[in-house]
């Protein structure tokens, strides 16, 4: 048996089950193959499953790996910048919105830094002109 994703004229999407693919022939030019949604009798393969709204099992199990493939490269990314700026930039902790304030105003040297800020804190930054780029960042988990 051969499953095939079958579509009619007006795009509704079926399976049709057949013992070989000149089945599928012999029945549609007989006019056995009917749309289970409109009855339309002009059905055709699909020739690219649509994928969205199918409850397919085996598709669902494809789109979560490579979700959490995707997730994964994410989190790489996410420690590779976490990496970049451990080594490039000064830790200041909790003094941040502090720190990036007198850098800003030029009340110390200029210099990379980063730490914690509060949303808020960061949208007080933001409205003073002063130029914060918030960064996932991942714990550390191996
Ligand atoms: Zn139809």
């Amino acid at each position: 048996m051969i499953r095939y994703d079958l579509i009619c004229d007006k795009e509704h999407s079926f399976e049709g089950w057949f013992s070989d693919s000149a089945a599928f022939d012999t029945q549609l030019a007989a006019g056995e193959l009917v749309c289970p949604v409109c009855e339309s009798k002009k059905i055709s393969k699909a020739l690219m499953a649509p994928q969205v709204g199918r409850k397919n099992n085996s598709r669902n199990a494809q789109r979560a790996a490579m979700a959490a493939e995707n997730q994964g490269k994410m989190r790489a990314v996410m420690r590779a910048v976490r990496d970049y700026v451990e080594s490039n930039s000064e830790h200041v902790g909790e003094r941040f919105p502090e720190e990036a304030r007198k850098i800003h105003y030029g009340e110390t040297e200029q210099r990379n830094i980063y730490g914690d800020a509060s949303l808020d804190e960061v949208r007080e930054l933001h409205e003073e002109g002063i130029e914060v780029a918030p960064i996932p960042w991942p714990d550390r988990d191996n």
